[in-house]
C-alpha cells in the first residue's frame, strides 16, 4: 500500500535534520540540506518520509526532461530500479539528494528553473498550431530528384529542444529526410572555425542576392553572395579541410552533425547523394562561373568540391536530432543536452546573423519582417527554426511553396510568432499590451513582476517608471499581499506629484489596506500635509478634486 500524503511535514519527518558529521555548515547554503528538502518535500511526501518514484517521474517528464536525456539516463535507471519489498518506488530524502548530487538537472527541473517554466503549457500551445495545419494541403513536394518526388506529401512533425534540454515532438517527428540546403549554415560555421570571417569572407560574402538561391551571380567582387544560398554553399565546401581526402572530410561534418545532435538520429541517403550528382548542372555551372573569375581558393578541385556538397545535402535527420542542433545554435554552439562546445559562440553569432537575412530563399526579407527570427529551410520540407538563448524548432512537412519554402513551416512560424513574443524586435513590454505571451515566464510572473514595477516605481517617487508601467496596461489598483496599492505607497512617503498622476490616471482613493487604513490616512501618519489635504479634497468631492487626466 502506498503510503497517505501529510501535508506539510517537518523536516525531521523526512530526515532533514543534520545527523553527526552531517554538519549544517559544510553541506548548507544554496545547495544544502534545506535546499534539497523544500525540493523533496514538494514532491509530496508520505507518512513513511518518502516520496514516489513516479511523481518525480512525472515532474521530470512534464518540465520536459525525456527518458533518452543523457544527463538523466542512468538517474532514470536507477530509479526504475527502486522498488521495495512491497512493490513500491519510493525514495527517501538522502537518495533524493543522490539523484540530485549524480545529475544537477533533477533539481533544476523540480525547482521549475529552467527557460520555459511551464513547459506543458507550451506544449499545449504548439500541439494546437500542428493540429491547426494539418488540414492545410497547398504547395507540391520537390521533385527534380525521384528521391524527393516520393516522399509522402503528408508527412508532418514539429520538435522542439530549449537551450535547458526540454523536448517534445508531435506528429511525424522520427521520420529521416535528407537535409538539403539546411546543411549550408553549419557547414558555414566549420569555415569559421577553422579559417576565421576574415579569410572565409574573402571568398564569399555576406549580404543577400535579391536573386533566386541557384542562380548563376555574382557580387560585384566576383564572390557568391553569401553562404546560404547555392554558390556560397559550394564555396564553403570548398574550405572545409580542403588539405584531407573526401572520406576524412565527410566524416568530419558527419561527426559535427552527430555532435550538434547530441548522439540523436544522424544518416546519410546515398540514393539522394547520386541523384543529386546526377542532375546537377546548374551547380556545376555556378561552380565554373566562380573558377572562371578566380573566387575560389588556390588549388581547389572543384569536381571533389562539388561532390562533397551533394554529400552534405545528402545527410539525413529527423525533426527530433534537428531540433536540438538549431538547440546547439540557440544556446551560443552548446549543446543542452551533452554540453559539448561545438562552435564558439562568435561563429554561431555570425550564422545566426545571415540565416536571419538569407536563411529563407527569396521570403528571406518578408521572413525577417514577419517572423524575425533565424532559419534555414531545404527543398526536402525541413525548416530550423532558432529562438537564440530559447530554444530550437524543427518543422518538418514537405509540401513546397513557390519560393521553395515548406508551406506549413512557414504557417507554423506565423502563428507561432501571432501567439508569442518571440519576434526578434516583440518587447517585454510591448508583449503585455499586444497580448503575445512570453513563455519564458513561469505562471503568474508576468502579472508579479508588472505589480512589483508598478508599486515600486510609487514607493521611490519614479514618476517615470510609474507612466511606463500604466502605459503598458497595468491596472493603477493593483495591490500588494497587504492589500496596499501604488496610491498608498506613494502618499505615505508624501510624493505629491506621485499622487496627483495616479489620481488622474484612475487610482482609487477610497482603497483600504488590510488594516483599514487609505492613502489620505498614511499620508496624515507620515505628516505629509500637502498630499493629507489633496486626498481629503478628493474624498469629500471626488469629481472635483481630482486632477485632470494626464496623458501617460
Ligand atoms: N541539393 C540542392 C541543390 O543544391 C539543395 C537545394 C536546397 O535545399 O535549397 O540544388
Amino acid at each position: 500500500m502506498p503510503a497517505t500524503r501529510k501535508a506539510g511535514p517537518r523536516l525531521q519527518d523526512i530526515g532533514a535534520v543534520p545527523s553527526k558529521g552531517q554538519g549544517a555548515g559544510s553541506d548548507d547554503g544554496k545547495f544544502g540540506l534545506g535546499y534539497y528538502a523544500k525540493l523533496f518535500t514538494s514532491l509530496g511526501v508520505g507518512e513513511d518520509g518518502k516520496v514516489g518514484v513516479t511523481e518525480l517521474l512525472s515532474r521530470l517528464r512534464e518540465s520536459g526532461i525525456s527518458e533518452s536525456d543523457p544527463r538523466v539516463v542512468e538517474v532514470w535507471a536507477e530509479l526504475r530500479r527502486s522498488v521495495d519489498i512491497e512493490g513500491n518506488s519510493r525514495i527517501d530524502l538522502n537518495r533524493f539528494i543522490a539523484l540530485c548530487k549524480k545529475a544537477s538537472v533533477v533539481a533544476k527541473a523540480i525547482k521549475g528553473g529552467f527557460v520555459i517554466p511551464d513547459f506543458g503549457a507550451l506544449q499545449r500551445e504548439i500541439s494546437a498550431i500542428y493540429e491547426g495545419l494539418r488540414r492545410v494541403d497547398t504547395g507540391h513536394v520537390a521533385n527534380y530528384i525521384p528521391q524527393l518526388g516520393r516522399v509522402d506529401p503528408e508527412k508532418f512533425g514539429v520538435a522542439v529542444c530549449t537551450t535547458d534540454g526540454q523536448r517534445f515532438a508531435v506528429g511525424d517527428a522520427d521520420t529521416q529526410f535528407c537535409v538539403q540546403s539546411i546543411c549550408k549554415p553549419i557547414n558555414y560555421c566549420l569555415t569559421l572555425e577553422e579559417h576565421g570571417a576574415e579569410l572565409v569572407h574573402r571568398h564569399v560574402g555576406r549580404e543577400p542576392s535579391g536573386r533566386g538561391f541557384n542562380e548563376l551571380t555574382l557580387n560585384s567582387d566576383g564572390l557568391p553572395h553569401n553562404p546560404m544560398i547555392n554558390s556560397g554553399a559550394i564555396m564553403a565546401c570548398s574550405l572545409i579541410r580542403p588539405q584531407q581526402d573526401m572520406a576524412d572530410r565527410f566524416d568530419y561534418v558527419a561527426d559535427t552533425w552527430q555532435r550538434l545532435s547530441g548522439g540523436g538520429a544522424v544518416g546519410f541517403n546515398n540514393a539522394v547523394y547520386l541523384s543529386e550528382r546526377r542532375t546537377a548542372d546548374r551547380n556545376f555551372a555556378l561552380g565554373y562561373f566562380m573558377r572562371e573569375h578566380g573566387s575560389f581558393p588556390e588549388s581547389t578541385d572543384l569536381v571533389e568540391t562539388l561532390e562533397f556538397y551533394f554529400q552534405c545535402c545528402s545527410i539525413e535527420v529527423d525533426a527530433r536530432s534537428l531540433s536540438v542542433v538549431a538547440a546547439s545554435l540557440a544556446n551560443g554552439g552548446v549543446n543542452p543536452l551533452t554540453g559539448d562546445r561545438v562552435f564558439s559562440a562568435d561563429t554561431v553569432r555570425k550564422c545566426l546573423s545571415l540565416m536571419s537575412s538569407c536563411g529563407m530563399y527569396d521570403y528571406s526579407g518578408e521572413f525577417a519582417f514577419t517572423i524575425g527570427l533565424p532559419a534555414k529551410s531545404g527543398v526536402s520540407g525541413g525548416l530550423m527554426i532558432v529562438i537564440p538563448g530559447v530554444m530550437g524548432i524543427c518543422v518538418w512537412s514537405p509540401r513546397l511553396d513557390a519560393l521553395g519554402n515548406t508551406v506549413r513551416g512557414v504557417a507554423f512560424c506565423k502563428e507561432l510568432v501571432a501567439r508569442f513574443n518571440f519576434h526578434v524586435y516583440d518587447s517585454f513590454a510591448a508583449g503585455e499590451v499586444s497580448g503575445k505571451r512570453d513563455p519564458r515566464r513561469g505562471k503568474n510572473e508576468e502579472e508579479i513582476a508588472s505589480t512589483m514595477r508598478l508599486l515600486w516605481a510609487a514607493s521611490q517617487g519614479d514618476l517615470d517608471d510609474l507612466r511606463i508601467a500604466l502605459a503598458t496596461g497595468k491596472d493603477p489598483n493593483s495591490t500588494d499581499y497587504d492589500k496596499r496599492t501604488a496610491l498608498h505607497l506613494a502618499a505615505s512617503e508624501g510624493y505629491l506629484e506621485i499622487v496627483q498622476y495616479l489620481l488622474s490616471n484612475g487610482a482609487d482613493p477610497k482603497a483600504t489596506d488590510r488594516w483599514g487604513g487609505t492613502a489620505q490616512t498614511d499620508a496624515a501618519r507620515g505628516g505629509h500635509e500637502e498630499v493629507t489635504r489633496l486626498l481629503e479634497a478628493v474624498l469629500e468631492d471626488t469629481p472635483r478634486a481630482i486632477p485632470e487626466q494626464q496623458p501617460c
